[in-house]
């Protein structure tokens, strides 16, 4: 019998996010039930137990899954010293119950996490577990795009396996990847050969988009080399650019077998073809002052129709943000705009005194800047509460259960703002539609994602416009006051040079 043990620690943070996250915000699951659960669901986890299922001689062993529910800030340090010492006893016992016996683990980590008082929290867990398992036996990690391939991660993984989609559509097929890489390092006498090359470069925008954007070339070039017999895997990490951390950047990586010339061949090559195109990785960004006139002036002509998506991924909670900028909300009321706009908002404050004035009432409430004061003045206003929820909804994207906590639904003037006490995903519409709101019937929308897939608002949208409103994850980069990154990095830094650095 072949033993794979399997590990899931999966959170995204944003440095600029004046709060802390902690333990309590992950669901944190032990022992067999949590791939019970994950069998069926359309992510990593459920790729690489219907792949292993495969295999008659696999026994599959679930040590902890610890989740978050949501992205958010830095996690507290004792909650990490809390969580930590969670992760790590359940990769004792896997060393003393199993003792010798397991052949191989999959970590499955998104990447972009830190600590207060751990700025590498998956690289310290992977170290960990090599420390406690040894060198013998492979541990293969899958990681989502926009984590950061720390130098731990590299050295104590034998095998990266990153997502090759944004938006992110491939958790279950990188799963597999996984989960088929593991199987053939275990069944076949092979040698992986891994290549770093690091990139100084933080990338954003619609070139990001992989189906029609320019970095839809570098991951091209990861699948062709994916898909030859001596390629294992291959992808490029472009980090989290709101992850502060020292070694917070692009990262290409290709494991390959037995050929280091050949993957530092293709590494560089897809590194140097992010690089050539990173002016046009940036996103082109509209003032909230003229986002506001273009609203208006799209509503009022009779030419044109459709509803005006006003994207403030600033304050994209799937990215780390706060999830209470109320800047586009505030920027609207106080203009002449004469149509209906739907908002989301994160203010456990304003829900409160919606609950206790109940569900057909008017209400004073102050909206927004109770995360972030700093940031988003909290706005005064008058709302009818027309809806009041648990705040518990299936994604459309992975049919995942998202909570929001006790969630309502007001109306402000003629606009509808749905708050939530918790921040959830935003980077489709089932927010707005669980609490029966359908964006397309609103004049305008305030969409808290960088990117959704294209039919979410895109495509539909009478006008798009990305805002250049405040926020801890804001694609305006410089504003954010950057400390802990290497410098100089593209684009905070001008005169940025390439030099292909492998694997150091
Ligand atoms: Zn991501």
């Amino acid at each position: 019998m072949t033993k794979i043990a399997i590990f899931q620690l999966m959170q995204e943070i944003s440095s600029f996010n004046p709060s802390t996250s902690t333990i309590d915000d992950f669901a944190i699951q032990c022992g067999a039930a949590w791939i019970e659960h994950d069998t069926e669901a359309n992510h990593e986890i459920g790729g690489a137990l219907a792949q292993f299922a495969e295999h008659n001689e696999v026994i599959v062993v679930p040590t902890i899954s610890a989740r978050s529910n949501s992205s958010g800030a830095v996690l507290a340090a004792a909650s990490w010293d809390d969580l930590s010492t969670r992760l790590t006893s359940s990769i004792d016992d896997l060393a003393t119950e199993h003792g010798g016996t397991i052949d191989a683990v999959y970590f499955c980590m998104h990447g972009a996490m830190a600590a207060e008082n751990e700025m590498d929290p998956e690289g310290f867990i992977l170290a960990y577990a090599r420390e406690k398992l040894g060198n013998k036996i492979p541990f293969v990690t899958s990681m989502d795009l926009h984590g950061i391939l720390t130098t731990r991660m590299f050295e104590h993984s034998d095998v990266i396996v990153p997502y090759h989609t944004y938006p992110h559509v491939d958790q279950y097929e990188t799963g597999v990847r996984a989960a088929k890489v593991m199987m053939r390092l275990l069944t076949e006498d092979i040698s992986p050969v891994s290549v770093r090359v690091q990139v100084p470069a933080l990338v954003r925008g619609d070139e990001l988009v992989t189906e029609t954007g320019l970095f839809g070339e570098c991951l091209r070039l990861a699948k062709q080399i994916e898909e030859r017999e001596l390629g294992l895997a291959a992808g490029m990490l472009i980090g989290n650019p709101f992850t502060d951390v020292p070694e917070l950047q692009t990262n290409v990586v290709v494991t390959l077998v037995g050929e280091e010339e050949e993957a530092t061949q293709y590494a560089t090559e897809m590194g140097e073809l992010l690089w050539v195109h990173r002016d046009r990785m940036r996103v082109a960004l509209t003032s909230i002052e003229d986002a506001v006139i273009a609203t208006i002036d799209h509503h009022a002509d009779p030419e044109t129709n459709g509803t005006v998506v006003l994207v403030d991924a600033a304050d994209a909670t799937s990215s780390g943000a706060s999830g209470d900028s109320n800047a586009i909300l505030a920027a609207i009321l106080a203009s002449d705009f004469l149509g209906r706009l739907l908002a989301p908002l994160v203010d456990a404050a304003a829900v409160q005194t919606a609950i206790d004035a109940g569900v057909g009432n008017s209400v004073t409430v102050r909206l927004g800047g109770t995360v972030d004061p700093a940031r988003f003045t909290p706005l005064d206003c008058q709302a009818k509460v027309r809806l009041i929820s648990d705040g518990d909804f299936f994604s459309e994207s992975f049919k995942l259960l998202w909570r929001g906590g006790p969630t309502v639904v007001l109306d402000v003037e003629n606009h509808t703002v749905v708050v939530s006490t918790n921040p959830v995903n935003l980077f489709d519409r089932s927010f707005f539609l669980s609490h029966g709101c359908d964006p397309f019937s609103y004049d305008a929308v305030v969409v808290k994602s960088p990117h959704c897939e294209p039919h979410m608002y895109k495509e539909p949208a009478g006008l798009y416009i990305d805002v250049d409103a405040p926020g801890s994850t804001s694609a305006n980069l410089k504003s954010l006051g950057h400390t802990q990154c290497p410098r100089p990095i593209f684009p905070l830094d001008d005169d940025v040079v390439f030099q292909p650095r492998i694997n150091e």
